[in-house]
């Protein structure tokens, strides 16, 4: 059996007709550029986000870039993520002249955790050195929010903005104190990707900026467009931030379909989780679930599941197995950070972040997709459970 790690054409065929109508009505007007499409799909994703303002951008690596300018980070400050998560997190971060300070992961969600970061946060303001933290960008990892309660309190006890990166995170919800919120609604700011591997996925590069802030909103506006409020009369140095009309008309008809799709990920992620505890693998210590955490807090999470992660021993080797087996699998993410040839220059050393760099060797993904089948499934885990018994 062959088990791809993302499906795309079966998500393609299932909507063809709708799909291909919209895009061609874009043709036919031959207004590719921002246009009523976008309006509408900002308007839409506003209101799904739970937020006032959205403003649609070229890729979710731009969003985190503007969100940073509209806040005025740069030269001579510094932001604090972790370094567990897609390399344009922090280089976001490096892109607009600003220092990265890293914070360790929490080990059951691989997301921000809020005692390491109080604890770097204090660290910090101690050696007073010449730049000035600004900001925290909490990272909604696999699709599961970062524990935001603790985050935002830092944040306002140490006044700094909160941009959220929730790329992998559309839809995913928190048990705030005050309510539950939606991933974007809880920061600052907070940013999407459409990158086609997201639960919302574009047919090329997309992204969108969510926020409550009406003047952070109008800023992120007139930086996506150069930083012009009235064409080619600049107030600021903004870029060519913009979403196009053919991404948007393709994300407004799969918006629909989303919550639908984010359902069948969490049905496919039980299964799993099931299909796994059966094996014996976790009681022998082989094979770790994600989130166990929560479910056994009893605080429920929404998690959208971008990625259906576990940890494992003798990883490569698994994944070898797998591949073998015509199953795709991917790491995410297989070196840390802080310990990138392009940020030797920030200092950080192997050991600085142990739970990091423990993930970095452990985490496996496997295919999570909403049109996989159940039979897929229990093909992986009954080959998963194969490998480790030829190794026993
Ligand atoms: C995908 C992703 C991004 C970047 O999005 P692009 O649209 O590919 O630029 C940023 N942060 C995280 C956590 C991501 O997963």
């Amino acid at each position: 059996m062959n088990v791809p790690f993302l499906d795309l054409k079966a998500q393609y065929k299932a909507l063809k007709q709708e799909i291909d109508k919209k895009i061609l009505e874009v043709i036919e007007s031959q207004k590719f550029i921002l246009g009523s499409e976008v309006m509408e799909l900002e308007k839409r994703i506003a209101s799904y986000t739970g937020t006032k303002y959205a403003i649609g951008v070229s890729s979710g690596s731009d969003a985190l870039i503007v969100s940073l300018m509209a806040l005025g980070i740069g030269k001579g400050h510094a932001v604090v993520t972790t370094p567990f998560t897609f390399f344009a997190t922090v280089g976001a971060i490096v892109r607009v002249g600003a220092r990265v300070i890293f914070c360790d992961i929490d080990k059951k969600t691989y997301n921000m955790d809020p005692e390491s970061l109080e604890g770097v946060i204090k660290n910090e303001i101690k050696k007073k050195s010449s730049s000035k933290i600004k900001a925290i960008i909490p990272v909604h990892l696999y699709g599961q929010c970062a524990d935001m309660a603790p985050i935002s309190a830092s944040a306002q006890k140490y006044e700094l903005s909160v941009v959220e990166d929730a790329a992998q995170a559309i839809g995913a919800e928190y048990p705030s104190p005050t309510g539950v919120k939606s991933a974007c609604g809880m920061g600052d700011l907070g940013t999407l990707s459409f990158f086609p591997s997201k639960n919302l996925g574009a047919w090329g590069d997309g992204g969108m900026i969510l926020t409550n802030n009406e003047k952070m909103a109008e800023r992120v506006r007139i930086l996506r467009v150069h930083g012009a409020q009235n064409k080619y009369f600049h107030d600021m140095i903004g870029g060519n931030f913009r979403l196009d009309a053919i991404q948007a008309a393709v994300l407004l008809v799969k918006l629909k379909y989303l919550d639908d799709w984010s359902q069948e990920r969490r049905n496919n992620a039980l299964l799993y989780d099931r299909l796994i505890a059966e094996t014996g693998l976790i009681t022998s210590g082989i094979i770790e679930l994600p989130d166990a955490v929560y479910r056994s807090s009893g605080v429920s999470r929404y998690h959208i599941y971008n990625q259906y992660v576990i940890r494992v021993k003798n990883r490569e080797d698994l994944q070898k197995f797998l591949t073998s087996k015509g199953i795709a699998t991917a790491v995410y993410y297989p070196l840390a950070l802080h310990l990138q040839n392009c940020f030797a220059h920030l200092g950080y050393k192997e050991g600085d972040f142990p739970e990091t760099e423990k993930a970095t060797s452990e985490v496996l993904a496997l295919p999570i997709y909403p049109e996989l089948s159940n039979d897929q499934q229990e093909y992986i885990v009954a080959s998963i459970k194969e490998f480790y018994e030829i190794g026993k």
